[in-house]
């Protein structure tokens, strides 16, 4: 079985696919409701979710003869072997991801929850949670898909365990809950089940309390376990897609106690916000997303967080494949594949933008900068344009020089010269430099 569905798998995608992506796959379990397999890592798990998740889907569905879900999870190892046909895909932005230790994803931190001012009252709570244990109880968290929930549950997990590290904190699902049941009732062992969540927590956090929606005996276990920790003071910390009043099925009494301490919802974050997630998100890649790309991106990609994230992905190994620059245009094509229609600003080369800001300002025209004049405006104009080009735009110093017609070496000489005088704050050159960036950044604004 195990072997038919990865080779017909293996016929459906072309060699160099398989080479670079599916050289980690492995099948681990079919079961009766989904299929699990397994990869070196996050991010390659990632990729094939985004990019093959349907051709997975069609390669099981070939061979069992049903649509069943499937599910990849990713090795806790070291990192994968790159052979030598997928050394494109930066072998670095493989290697750079963290490991997972233990069930809490490392870069669920609060350092990297980015907090605009839709979410900073629930930001401060949480934080507050961690140093506080007991204060709020329950803190239930509610609300829609990719809005941070769960990054924020295993985050006060983090901060919790390391303020208080004699605490024994616990993190889980309510589906690892329900299935952590049944297999103790498999087991003839549910005393076992309950002391460990009834006794030997402090902290219980519960991700996802919806998907216990309809199932009455899990709830009714998970009524008691909660009644125990409340009234022996442990924290209790619950997140759900809805508010407690519509988890439909729950019992009145369990919606009630959920509403006994504190209640908020997650908020969708807006377009500045999006802005600086995107940033982030690209960030936690080692990837610097130039500006102009992650203001498209959050323009165009609202709410769900994880298609934003899916976007940023995809364009990190876009570009990594053809070893293009992550930019405006590629971006663009990106966001097509994500969202059909799409609202760019009107598309002028990063270099031509800069050109027309430097002309209002200076009164360089592109012309003189492109000439060889060595006139002190003219080369001050000259270093700004590929500075700006470098920072502002996310340009690789080969690509400036291209753009440009100079030399390596000058644009290297160039940016650190500007750099210097930007750094220090050097009065005229910083001034020039920050009114051309605002005619940059206000023109695309205005699109
Ligand atoms: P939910 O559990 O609500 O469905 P997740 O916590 O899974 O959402 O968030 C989806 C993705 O978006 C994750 O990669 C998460 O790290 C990221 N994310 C969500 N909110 C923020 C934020 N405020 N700052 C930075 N990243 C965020
Ligand atoms: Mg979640």
């Amino acid at each position: 079985m195990s072997n038919s569905i990865i080779s017909t798998l293996k016929k459906k995608v072309s060699k160099k696919t398989w080479d670079n992506w599916f050289s980690t796959f492995e099948l681990k379990a079919v079961e009766d409701e989904r299929v699990v397999f397994s990869v070196a890592n996050l991010f390659i798990k990632d990729w094939l979710q985004t990019k093959y998740g349907a051709v997975i889907s069609d390669s099981i569905a070939e061979i069992l003869g049903r649509r069943v879900s499937f599910e990849i999870v990713y090795k806790n190892k070291e990192t994968p072997s790159v052979d030598s046909t997928s050394d494109q895909i930066s072998g670095s932005l493989l290697k750079r991801k963290p490991l997972m230790i233990s069930n809490l994803n490392p870069e669920y931190t609060f350092s990297n929850f980015v907090v605009g001012s839709e979410n900073k009252a629930l930001y401060e709570v949480a934080l507050d949670v961690t140093q506080n244990p007991g204060k709020y109880n329950p803190f239930f968290v509610y609300g829609g898909v990719g809005l941070g929930k769960t990054h924020l549950l295993q985050a006060i997990a983090q901060e919790t365990m390391s303020n208080f590290p004699d605490k024994k904190v616990l993190y889980i699902t309510s589906e690892q809950f329900m299935n952590d049941m049944i297999q103790s009732i498999k087991e003839n062992n549910i005393q076992k089940f309950r002391d460990h969540y009834r006794k030997k927590s402090d902290i219980l956090l519960i991700d996802d309390i919806q998907f216990l929606i309809g199932k009455k005996g899990v709830q009714n276990e998970f009524f008691h376990s909660f009644n125990e920790l409340h009234d022996s003071g442990k924290q209790l910390i619950i997140c759900s897609d809805r508010n407690p009043e519509e988890l439909e099925t729950f019992h009145s009494r369990l919606k009630s106690r959920f509403q006994m301490g504190m209640l908020m919802s997650i908020q969708e974050p807006r377009p500045s916000t999006r802005f600086h997630i995107a940033k982030q998100l690209a960030q936690r890649e080692s990837v610097s997303l130039p500006d102009d790309v992650a203001k498209v991106l959050a323009d165009n990609i609202d709410g769900n967080l994880r298609r934003l994230r899916g976007a940023i992905i995809k364009l990190i190994v876009h570009s990594s494949v053809f070893r293009s620059q992550i930019d405006l245009s590629l971006a663009t094509q990106i966001l097509q594949s994500f969202t059909g229609s799409i609202n760019v600003p009107a598309f002028q080369r990063p270099i031509d933008q800069i050109y027309s800001a430097i002309e209002k300002t200076m009164k360089v025209t592109k012309k003189e900068i492109e000439s060889g004049s060595r006139s002190k405006d003219i080369v001050l104009a000259r270093q700004l344009t590929m500075y700006i080009l470098k920072n502002h735009f996310g340009k690789q110093v080969t690509e400036i020089a291209r753009e440009t017609g100079k030399q390596h070496s000058t644009v290297i000489h160039s940016l650190k010269k500007i750099d210097k005088s930007v750094m220090m704050g050097k009065g005229a050159t910083k001034l020039l430099y920050d009114d051309v960036i605002g005619i940059i950044t206000s023109n695309s604004a205005a699109v």
